[in-house]
């Protein structure tokens, strides 16, 4: 009998580390389906990409209920073997400079927050169910930001992955008796279009492994926690960062 196919749920699909986890996880026979804000575009030439396509903006709390309803529909056996939060903003002001506590307003803490938090505890909540009939994962993508200033990252998404990093502890710890595992992956400066410039010299200066990191090396971590060889691994989160956090 052939192996069940693991089934993903990836957040933020269209670019950057979700783009690349797209690519890899779908290489090693997953099935992902997505959610974006964008609708299904044709340059996501993936196989099965447009019926495994949801649209929902993660601001609207109110649409996570949903998105985890037509995901359901979808599962062929009511299993969910990951859940990737992947979406994430990091609002920048006029000229990309940094939103400190003085520029941020509280339309983008809510923003923000709802993002990068709020829709992630009530996805996992709404998805419980078939997460724990898989005995499946979540992985949580947060930031080196959560855990000290960052010269580009504001304040509000820095406050966000720091609580971030709380649920993912809060995740390991209530979901893990029903067999649910819950990590994070924190990534450094990896190469895509959130970047803010200035981030070469930052890395010259900062990374002891003086790159950025790619796209395909953070989706080979998220791989990683999904798969059984992290079976034991819940409430962790690993930096992917070239040593910047040391
Ligand atoms: P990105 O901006 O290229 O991708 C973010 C994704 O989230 C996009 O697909 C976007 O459409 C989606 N998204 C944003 N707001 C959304 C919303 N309201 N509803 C639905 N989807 C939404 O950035 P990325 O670098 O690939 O970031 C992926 C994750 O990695 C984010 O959580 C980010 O905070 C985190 N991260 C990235 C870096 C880095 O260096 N690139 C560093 C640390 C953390």
């Amino acid at each position: 009998m052939a192996a069940e196919q693991q089934v993903m749920l990836l957040t933020g699909a269209s670019r950057g580390i979700g783009h690349a986890t797209v690519k890899l996880l779908q290489s090693r026979g997953w099935r992902i389906l997505t959610v974006s804000r964008q609708p299904f575009s044709d340059a996501c030439a993936w196989p099965a990409a447009r019926e495994n396509h949801v649209q929902a903006d993660l601001a609207r709390l109110e649409d996570v209920e949903r998105v985890a309803e037509v995901v359901r529909s979808r599962l062929p056996d009511g299993k969910l073997h990951a859940l990737v939060n992947n979406a994430g903003i990091s609002p920048k002001g006029p000229g990309g400079t940094r939103l400190g506590v003085l520029e941020t307003d509280a339309a983008t803490w809510t923003h923000v927050l709802n993002v990068n938090l709020v829709s992630i505890a009530l996805m996992a909540r709404a998805l419980l169910p078939e997460l724990s009939a898989a005995k499946g994962c979540i992985v949580n993508v947060t930031s080196i930001a959560g855990s000290r200033v960052h010269p580009f990252a504001g304040v509000a998404y820095a406050a966000s992955k720091a609580g971030l990093a709380a649920l993912t502890r809060e995740l390991a710890h209530e979901l893990g008796p029903r067999g649910v595992r819950c990590n994070a992956i924190a990534p450094g400066e990896i190469r895509t279009s959130i970047l803010s410039p200035g981030t070469d010299e930052l890395v010259t200066q900062q990374v002891p492994l003086r790159r950025l990191g790619e796209p395909v090396e953070v989706a080979e971590t998220i791989h990683f926690l999904c798969s059984p060889a992290s079976s034991y691994i819940n409430g962790a989160e690993i930096h992917i960062n070239g040593g910047q956090h040391v």
